[in-house]
């Protein structure tokens, strides 16, 4: 096994890989707490797979977020700095373009946020 299993969400004691019975035709594994039974309910592809649903946390998501929007705001301060060229050149107006920047980097952050 590649990937380091985290401690269970539900009760801090260990995990373990299993390969589940499926009515697929492939192979599917999910992760149980040894303990308590706890899982995911999300029967993955892989063994990479099952960990990784195994070791999201609500946490993590949200420190991910968090980073996310400082990327954003930093974004948004450099677009507003090529804007001010743009402007003087009388290409586009700063707003238009900061507009436009900005509504295509929240949609691609957005979708990310909302991703597992
Ligand atoms: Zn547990």
């Amino acid at each position: 096994m590649s990937e380091k299993l985290l401690p269970c969400p539900f009760c801090g004691d260990k995990g373990e890989i299993t390969e589940v019975d499926s009515y697929s035709m492939c192979r599917r594994y999910n992760v149980f707490c040894k303990e308590c039974g706890g899982n995911k309910y999300n029967d993955a592809c892989s063994e990479a797979e099952a960990a990784q649903t195994w070791n999201t946390r609500p946490l993590a998501r949200a420190e991910r977020n968090k980073v996310l929007d400082e990327v954003l705001r930093e974004f948004e301060a450099k677009a507003k700095a090529c804007c001010d060229i743009w402007e003087k050149q009388g290409l586009i107006t700063e707003a238009q373009h900061a507009r436009g920047v900005t509504l295509y980097l929240e949609e691609i952050i957005n979708r990310l946020k909302n991703e597992n």
